[in-house]
């Protein structure tokens, strides 16, 4: 089952097209990375958790700490493959698949579906520019919504907003003062006040985050504000963690 697409939705706006889509064979997805760490940047970080960290990205934040998902070509391995290197790891439910972009790669539906199938707690990181539609409904999505600090934000496609329920969770992820006005402003048009898991989330070494512990207090948001935890336990290291 696919997410909702609630009616009434207001025209999306283009999506980027996958210019960097990353060139795969049927039935197999190339891989960054699998590794198991501690869930980092949602309502579940601090579990433990499982990663498949799928190559290429639509995008390119100007703060990205992930280049080498683009940057490098990653590894073609069969959605086998990547079970049995899950499978191999600790038996903890949660598995999240993230990027780069993971909804660029069309076997990328296949790998959710055998997961759930494997009665995996399925976590899902995807930077809101490709619908959400074909996403399964029992995944979590975790939409990173890149605001204008990320030289990104035009390419959103806004009408995820209307296919997010509220098992999914919606990110900012915040530069500046601009960036909180830009959420305020969506959150208000979209009338996502009452979502469950509203997130904001001040990006390492550009916003302060007493500043916008501040800026929260002071507007009272029903917004839950996250910092990033693998900046604080592994400074400088993404890769793997
Ligand atoms: S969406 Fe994520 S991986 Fe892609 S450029 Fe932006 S920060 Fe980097």
């Amino acid at each position: 089952m696919a997410k909702e697409n609630k009616p009434g939705g207001m025209a999306a706006e283009p999506a980027t097209p996958p210019d960097t889509l990353p060139g795969t064979l049927p039935g197999t997805l190339m891989v960054a990375e699998i590794f198991y760490s501690l869930q980092g940047e949602s309502s579940h970080a601090g579990y433990p958790c499982i990663f498949v960290r799928l190559a290429g990205c639509n995008l390119r934040c100007v703060y990205c700490d992930a280049r080498y998902t683009y940057e490098e070509a990653g590894t073609c391995r069969t959605i086998a493959e990547v079970m049995a290197a899950i499978a191999e790891l600790p038996p903890v439910s949660r598995v999240e698949i993230t990027g780069g972009e993971p909804l660029l790669q069309e076997e990328v539906y296949s790998l959710l579906n055998a997961l759930l199938a494997d009665q995996r707690q399925v976590l899902l990181e995807t930077n809101g520019t490709i619908s959400l539609a074909r996403v399964p409904a029992a995944v979590h999505c975790i939409m990173d919504v890149k605001c204008p600090g990320s030289g990104m934000a035009e390419h959103l496609d806004r009408e995820n907003f209307r296919r997010l329920t509220d098992r999914d969770e919606i990110k900012f992820v915040l530069s500046d003062r601009r960036d909180y006005d830009w959420a305020r402003k969506i959150i208000n048009e979209y009338q996502l006040a009452d979502h469950p898991h509203l997130i904001f989330s001040p990006v390492t070494n550009r916003l302060q985050p007493s500043e916008l512990a501040a800026w929260l207090l002071a507007d009272a948001l029903p917004a839950r504000l996250q910092l990033q935890l693998h900046t604080q336990l592994w400074p400088g290291c993404l890769r793997g963690k």
